[in-house]
């Protein structure tokens, strides 16, 4: 079977032919390139075609795919069973490891970062008695109902800014701020104190590009809530255990921090933690109710544990960082002498191409970007063998496994491709 065959059945199956939306490659010419199998910085569709692949799964996988240590740990814990619908000693490992790294006291793990998100905010509002949350213009936080306003990258590409099917009652105890706009979260509380239960970001927000923090709109971040008795919920989902081992270390004083993708070394997962007196108010201690057939289940905490263990001595940080770091040198001579009107925005191992003058510090600004020149440059992307994700809002994902004769081959076709898809007169679509 062909791409086009399998494509087809999936579109018979599935909406738009996939399981989640920005897979669908709807803001680029392409069509979705379906993947048979995954070994180190590189994928191989079903034809045997090889891509040297940022998408990473979208975060998760930064020792790359197939990593020996994971696939053994998820071997060995299959063969012991693959769910108990009990405690085991694989949630110990992961929880301890998770604990000891970020000083999160006490933690519950879940099956996705959607539901850690959703379960921060139900614990937030139980802890305030108060129903507003504060998130901000650009940053995801999953798929849940009050989470999905102004929500980045999967909205974002498909010219939404909201889902349908969320009751305006929920929608409307969202409040959305600009992001790094310190002044804007000082406004809101200064009218709304006693209704905020909660602010929601990002430390680095992933999900318009990446756009890191102004130490300002940190510094509010840590004390305007507080000062009024909100908490301050960090979904450190992406950046968790993937900018160095541990949390961000931006937002050292939140409440509750969320986690997922790393932590779960490419399985399905997500945790929250914080205080144990917060904590603790979670069933079945607390009144806050929360539960997961699947949550903590043996294989996640195994691929876990084995994904944390590879990273724990720092040794995968530097290397990623440093190819990332190559990456970006290598993008913005490209960028230079292609003229190409872009730039180069690198945190750690996460890093993006805005096809726009000057890195956005907001979302108001990543809308900005030039999306259908990224368009033309993913497709001339995809055609030298480079899968980036088919959205200018998502980042790219540089993992340990990338070489830097990757970054090279990267790097060379993204200086043809920035001609290629440059929009000047004589510029070709570029797509097949
Ligand atoms: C991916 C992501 C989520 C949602 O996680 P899922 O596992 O896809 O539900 C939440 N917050 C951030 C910052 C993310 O990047």
């Amino acid at each position: 079977m062909g791409n086009a065959d399998l494509r087809e059945q999936a579109g018979g199956l599935f909406p738009g032919g996939v399981s989640s939306p920005v897979r669908s490659f709807r803001a680029v010419p392409d069509e979705p390139v379906p993947i048979a199998r995954a070994e180190g910085a590189r994928l191989y569709d079903i034809e045997g075609r090889e891509y040297i692949d940022y998408v990473a799964a979208y975060g998760p996988l930064i020792l790359g795919h197939a990593h020996p240590a994971v696939v053994a740990a998820v071997g060995e814990a299959a063969a012991g069973g693959t769910a108990f619908g009990a405690l085991s000693p694989g949630e110990v490992a992961l929880g301890t490891r998770i604990s000891e790294a970020t000083g999160l006291e006490r933690l519950r793990f879940v099956n996705s970062g959607t539901e850690a998100t959703m379960t921060a905010i139900r614990l937030a509002r139980a802890a305030t008695g108060r129903d507003l949350v504060v998130k901000f213009e650009g940053c995801y936080h999953g798929h849940s109902d009050g989470l999905l306003v102004k929500a980045g990258s999967g909205v974002a590409t498909l010219g939404l800014s909201d889902s349908a099917g969320v009751p305006e009652s929920i929608a409307g105890s969202t409040a959305v701020l600009p992001y790094n706009d310190a002044d804007a979260l000082a406004q809101w509380f200064a009218a709304h104190a006693e209704e905020t239960a909660a602010v929601i970001v990002e430390p680095v927000a992933g999900n318009m590009g990446v756009v890191p923090p102004e130490d300002a709109f940190m510094e509010a971040l840590q004390t305007v809530p507080r000062e009024h008795g909100a908490l301050l919920i960090n979904d450190e989902i992406i950046t968790g255990f993937r900018l160095r081992y541990g949390l961000s270390g931006l937002l050292p004083e939140a409440d509750i921090v969320c986690l997922g993708k790393v932590i779960g070394g490419g399985l399905p997962v997500g945790a929250l933690g914080g205080r144990a007196e917060l904590m603790s108010q979670l069933a079945p201690e607390g009144p806050v109710y929360q539960a997961g057939t699947l949550s903590g289940n043996p294989l996640v905490m195994a691929a876990g544990t084995a994904t944390l263990d590879a990273l724990r001595d720092g040794r995968p940080y530097q290397r990623a960082e440093e190819l990332a770091r190559y990456l970006q040198n290598g993008l913005n001579t490209a960028v230079r002498r292609s003229e190409a009107d872009a730039c180069v925005v690198r945190r750690g191992s996460l890093l993006s191409l805005f096809f726009h003058t000057e890195p956005p510090r907001d979302y108001a600004e990543a809308l900005e970007c030039d999306t259908a020149t990224f368009a033309r440059f993913h497709a001339a992307m995809l055609a030298r063998g480079v899968m980036l994700a088919p959205s200018q809002y998502e980042a790219w994902f540089v993992s340990a496994a990338h070489t830097e004769a990757d970054i090279d081959q990267t790097v060379r076709a993204a200086a043809e491709a920035l001609r290629e898809a440059s929009p000047g007169p004589v510029a070709s679509s570029g797509g097949p």
